[in-house]
């Protein structure tokens, strides 16, 4: 019998992974705020859920792939939350970027119950979600791991064990807090560059070339804003959060980050503009204001 998923959000990542559960496959039962994203999966035979509680309820695993910390905590903990409805011996898999102390006290409360849990963050961009090929981040003991790993091979190529539950979330903070500054250092590289008359073909290809070379200017802004796509994606407000999950954790532990401090503060001014909502690849439009030149466009 096909495994019973209940899958909680289906935003720019959710949407495309459990799209690619249900081609796979799964037995899903979605939900969503937004009625129009849970008809995209009904329209791929995915049965819609009216409540947290309905989409919980019989399920063999329970996935969460919600904004932030106070999203999966009200959704999980709620009165008619996933915890007071998942069946005893079901999983909640949270693959959402949040805090590492909430997902502690998600395992927390789900050790209490007897419930099984792991923490499962997403790596890479929205399309790969849509083409199957993400990479996951997996907080778990070996007996939930095997119970999760089939869907994580439906929804992705790469798979890395982390540690016990709560590693995942930990080491997302990190991939993202080096992806998220190395993206302004990028950005900031290319209007200067732009400033002083190279063509963005040549700094694709010398940067591409040397040790310079990164995927965030060699995958997401080649993909997107030097394409004249800034829709997202990954959103500014979304990379600020988790800019601030990695600021939070380097206080926690008294660790100074002076380079990420300030690319902290560069997103944190991106979100007063409109770009606040589009893809966090428009730092490159914002450098380039800045700068007084034409975000510049790769030719075809
Ligand atoms: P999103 O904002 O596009 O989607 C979130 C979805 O959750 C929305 O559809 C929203 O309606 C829904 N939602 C919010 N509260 C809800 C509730 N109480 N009940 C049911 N649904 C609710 O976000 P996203 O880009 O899909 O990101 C999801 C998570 O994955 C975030 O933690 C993000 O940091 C992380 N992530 C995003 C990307 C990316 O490229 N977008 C990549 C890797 C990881």
């Amino acid at each position: 019998m096909a495994t019973k998923v209940g899958f909680i959000g289906l935003g720019a990542m959710g949407l495309p992974m459990a799209s690619n559960l249900q081609r796979k496959g799964f037995d899903l039962n979605v939900f969503d705020l937004d009625e129009s994203k849970m008809q995209q999966l009904v329209s791929l035979g995915a049965r819609k859920a009216g409540s947290i509680a309905e989409a919980s309820k019989g399920a063999d695993v329970v996935v969460t792939m919600l904004p932030a910390t106070q999203h999966v905590e009200a959704v999980v903990f709620g009165p008619n939350g996933v915890i007071a409805n998942i069946d005893p011996n079901a999983v909640l898999m949270d693959m959402s970027t949040i805090d590492a102390n909430g997902t502690d006290r998600i395992a927390a409360a789900c050790a209490a119950k007897n419930i099984a849990f792991t923490d499962c963050p997403v790596g890479r961009l929205v399309l790969h979600a849509e083409r199957g090929e993400s990479l996951f981040m997996v907080g778990a003991e070996d007996a939930v791991f095997s119970r999760v790993e089939p869907l994580l091979n439906a929804m992705g190529t790469a798979i890395h064990r982390c540690g016990k539950p709560g590693m995942g979330s930990r080491m997302k903070v990190i991939n993202n807090f080096m992806l998220l500054t190395i993206a302004e250092v990028c950005a900031e590289s290319i209007a200067l560059g732009t400033k002083l008359g190279l063509d963005i073909e040549t700094m694709r290809d010398v940067t591409g070339a040397t040790t310079a070379q990164n995927g965030q200017f060699h995958t997401l802004m080649v993909n997107k804003v030097l394409k004249g796509d800034i829709e997202p994606g990954f959103t500014i407000d979304l990379a600020f959060k988790d800019m601030g999950l990695a600021m939070t954790a380097a206080a926690e532990k008294r660790v100074g980050l002076p380079v990420g401090a300030a690319a902290y503060a560069v997103f944190g001014g991106a979100r007063a503009t409109d770009y606040a909502s589009k893809d966090y690849s428009s730092l490159l439009s914002l450098a380039c204001e800045r700068a007084g030149v034409e975000t510049p466009r790769l030719k075809g």
